[in-house]
């Protein structure tokens, strides 16, 4: 521990700001004398190595003589702010004063009972804003002390890592994503894994470790083929091997659902270079000696990260196949990359040219912490939920407004989402939605680079379908949230109106416009019809839910009595009472399943020929078959079609006659797999009638993909087309 040790970081220090440090490092030496941390080392070690992460950052005097003191006032009793602020000055001691609120507040988050993970998580981080204030070196600080803390965790009892370990990962490593200091996020994220997982953290870093030579030698013949090939075009740059961070392989093996071998065996590569022009240069070069794989490429550098991220991403196949990640960037961007915030702070002083970088992280901070103070009280679940859901979701769009600003969104989100996040009354009023000039459905996918602009209309409020998760229309819970607060307000008697409406669609597009509306609330666990309508109207449940449920209670009822009774006769098309059975070539038999043995779809089976009911289908190693005296009325049988049990339903959908209608209606069954037969479109005075049969498995199928199509431009009605006869569903 040597004061110089942290000098040598700041070369170009004044005078003052070098007394500054020294008193700083005096002071606190002083003030923690004789205590000791948990490993049994002097505590003094602590504070200096806070302040040695921030000197490598190459912050500011005052930042570092803080990140000295920053413990002083929180643990010792005789010292106090005013202490500080006399000794230090103001600047100083603000900075202190903010860490040591920090520091304070677990316990707050803690005494909230009643609360869940999340929303502890959530309230932490919205008291870190608040106790941050204007200075973002509070957080760099207490990001620094926190990194420190998790490198000597080990000193702690099990229980003590895990909640600290779980902390930094909720809350930690993405704030200094946040900040884009990527160094110090990667750094957290490994340290809190380890303790976390440390089974599956061994696991990767056994892996990594036992391919690392020959991962080397190709990494070291990939870097040298581009170096001289660069040379060759004229142009200096700097290639590196990059490193993995195991918690984001581990991430990345659990979203992509990937072995250990995909991902270990890419090798990654970094080229910095002098400026943006020979960035896209080495693209070009890179793109010429190998083949790009195809959907790898980003350009963060046009469509930078809100985070200020900028780089170019890019993958290769090399000759032999193997995949190499090459990261394109400036030596400036690079400084960006690892320091984010931090790495503007030393221009502060002299900030003659505007620093656009710094000044955008700023304003984001300062939308979060609007968003923390003006969201709907009433919303204050939702608005835990949004603060979670972002800080925790690392997979981002960004999209521009029509003003060309930049909007972050989670990855998947549409343009209800983006109109939700621009402003609550444009989401309410969302009609429509305009990607890069063209209009898109509102479930569209919104993409990194895309041009949004909301078409709204001045009357009129969301739709229920809006919060249904399985329309796609919404990803964000902000939104959801919002949406649903909208409906809670409509009042009660709007509510049930709204409830009554979207469940009469539903009933009527599935063709059970017929069922007692009551006994549906009533099986469907509502004291009342009226208290089932509100559920709907308030977007609690969705109508397709509790028809689905519905049919699903019917279903069973019928399974149950079927098993009980000799299966009745065959239906017409033989789907229902043979239980998906085929007969060594035969049809028409009845057919049951043995109570004996209770054959399963997947096991193996056999049929037993009785005199008066059919065949009674057995699983093949039951007794009964095994002794039976009998043989010869055996019959070979098998579960043929039940494994792809589809049920054709006739389907009608009116629409108004436009081009591409055909094909949208196409593209929502294809996009369900679903199979359709007996396509026959009349039109009549600019009204297209489709009728269809489809293939569907269930009748939440169905019903999902009535919805789907429904929602297409132009679409008037869509419904299930039921037999002059009526029969109960059979789905
Ligand atoms: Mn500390």
């Amino acid at each position: 521990m040597n004061i110089d040790d942290i000098f040598v970081h700041l070369p170009m220090l004044a005078q003052t700001d070098h007394d500054l440090i020294e008193r700083a490092f005096t002071f606190a030496s002083l003030a923690h004398e004789g205590q000791t941390r948990k490993s049994g080392q002097p505590y003094i070690i602590h504070p200096f190595n806070v302040a040695l992460i921030l000197a490598e950052m190459r912050l500011d005097a005052p930042t570092i003589a803080a990140a000295f003191l920053h413990d002083t006032v929180e643990d010792c009793e005789s010292i106090t702010i005013d202490d500080v602020e006399e000794e230090f000055g103001k600047e100083v001691a603000q900075l202190v004063h903010g860490v040591t609120k920090i520091e304070q507040l677990p316990t707050q988050a803690n005494s909230r009972q009643r609360s869940s993970g999340s929303e502890r998580q959530a309230e932490y981080l919205r008291q870190i804003f608040m106790a941050m204030g204007n200075d973002v070196r509070v957080i760099l600080i207490k990001l620094a002390d926190r990194l420190d803390n998790m490198r000597s965790l080990g000193a702690l009892s099990r229980d003590r890592q895990i909640k600290n370990a779980r902390e930094t990962l909720d809350v930690f490593a993405p704030l200094a994503n946040r900040f884009g200091i990527g160094h110090l996020k990667w750094q957290l994220e490994d340290l809190a894994f380890r303790y976390l997982e440390p089974e599956k953290y061994r696991e990767i870093a056994m892996h990594l470790a036992e391919r690392r030579l020959s991962r080397e030698q190709d990494l070291a013949r990939l870097t040298h083929q581009i170096e001289t090939t660069l040379k060759a075009h004229g142009i200096k740059a700097q290639i590196s091997g990059r490193p993995k961070h195991i918690y984001s392989i581990y991430r990345k093996m659990s979203r992509k659902q990937v072995q250990f071998d995909q991902i270990f065996d890419v090798r990654a590569v970094r080229v910095m270079v002098d400026d943006v022009a020979q960035c896209y240069q080495v693209l070009g070069i890179i793109h010429n000696l190998w083949r790009p794989v195809s959907g790898e490429f980003d350009d963060y550098i046009a469509a930078p990260k809100e985070n200020g991220y900028r780089s170019l991403h890019t993958a290769i196949s090399d000759e032999g196949g193997k995949t190499l990640e090459v990261q394109i960037r400036t030596h400036e961007m690079h400084q960006d990359a690892e320091y984010g915030i931090a790495a503007h702070w030393k221009y502060k002083e002299n900030k003659s040219e505007t620093d656009d970088v710094f000044d955008k992280r700023i304003n984001y901070m300062r939308r979060i912490l609007q968003n923390v103070q003006d969201d709907d009280p009433e919303d204050a679940e939702g608005f835990v939920e949004m603060v979670v859901q972002d800080i925790s979701s690392y997979d981002r769009i960004y999209v521009f407004t029509p003003r060309r600003d930049i909007i972050d969104l989670p990855d998947g989100s549409t343009p209800i989402d983006f109109a939700y996040h621009i402003h609550t009354e444009v989401g309410h009023r969302c009609r429509g939605a305009k990607v890069n000039g063209k209009m898109v459905s509102l479930s569209y996918k919104l993409q990194t680079g895309d041009h949004v602009e909301i078409v709204t209309s001045n009357r009129g409020g969301p739709s229920l379908d809006w919060m249904n998760e399985n329309l796609g229309f919404t990803k964000t819970q902000r939104a959801r949230q919002k949406i649903r607060y909208w409906f809670r307000k409509q009042g009660r008697e709007k509510a049930i109106a709204i409830g009554r409406d979207a469940l009469e669609r539903e009933l009527k597009r599935l063709g059970m416009d017929d069922y007692v509306r009551a006994d549906i609330a009533e099986r469907t666990g509502f004291l009342s019809l009226d208290h089932m309508l509100i559920a709907i109207g308030y977007g609690d449940v969705t109508a397709p839910s509790i028809v689905t449920r519905i049919v699903q209670l019917e279903q069973r009822e019928q399974e149950a009595k079927r098993d009980e009774l000799v299966a009745s006769a065959p239906t017409v098309n033989g789907k229902t009472a043979d239980h998906g059975i085929d007969i060594a070539g035969l049809s028409g038999l009845l057919v049951k399943l043995a109570t004996c043995c209770h054959p399963a779809p997947g096991d193996d089976i056999i049929g037993f020929v009785t005199r008066t009911s059919g065949v009674t289908v057995h699983r093949k190693d039951c007794k009964n078959i095994a002794n039976t005296t009998e043989p010869q009325r055996l019959i070979q049988v098998s579960w043929g079609r039940s494994e792809t049990h589809v049920y054709p339903v006739p389907v009608e959908i009116k629409a108004r006659d436009r081009e591409g209608l055909m094909r949208d209606i196409g593209a929502v069954i294809a996009e369900e797999n679903i199979n359709m037969t007996n396509v026959n479109i009349t039109s009549d005075n600019q009204v297209a009638t489709f009728r269809l049969v489809m293939e569907v498995a269930h009748i939440s199928q169905l019903s999902l993909i009535l919805n789907k199509i429904d929602m297409l431009p132009e679409v008037i009605h869509v419904r299930r087309v039921l037999p002059t006869e009526r029969v109960a569903p059979t789905l």
